[in-house]
């Protein structure tokens, strides 16, 4: 995992916040030692490139209310599956990350 592969302050809180709760979903779910394992890092370096093509981004909430589905099947079940489980860990873990990403997904225009 590249740390310095976000590049604007917005991309950075929402790769974050995805990447803390893969890394959460890999502890508890993969056989790892040092999570992310290579199949998760796959999983958020995929979900980063969508955020950063989507044709969006300036009126986009969050990816879980975008109406353009950009992400393909199986890494859409994925993701979906590491939201669920981690969404309410996350609350516990990272207060201030989840708040901002409930936050944002409220604004709605
Ligand atoms: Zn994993």
């Amino acid at each position: 995992m590249k740390e310095n592969y976000l590049s604007d302050k917005e991309l950075e809180t929402e790769g974050k916040t995805i990447k803390v709760m893969v890394e959460l979903y890999c502890r508890d779910h993969h056989d790892c030692q040092s999570p992310p394992c290579a199949e998760c890092c796959e999983l958020i370096e995929y979900a980063i490139a969508r955020i950063k093509q989507c044709p969006l981004k300036e009126q986009r909430t969050t990816c879980g209310k975008c109406e353009i589905h950009c992400y393909k099947p199986a890494m859409k079940k994925q993701i979906k599956e590491v939201m669920r489980y981690a969404g309410p860990r996350m609350l516990k873990a990272h207060p201030l990350l989840t708040a901002k990403h409930i936050l944002k997904g409220m604004k709605k225009k």
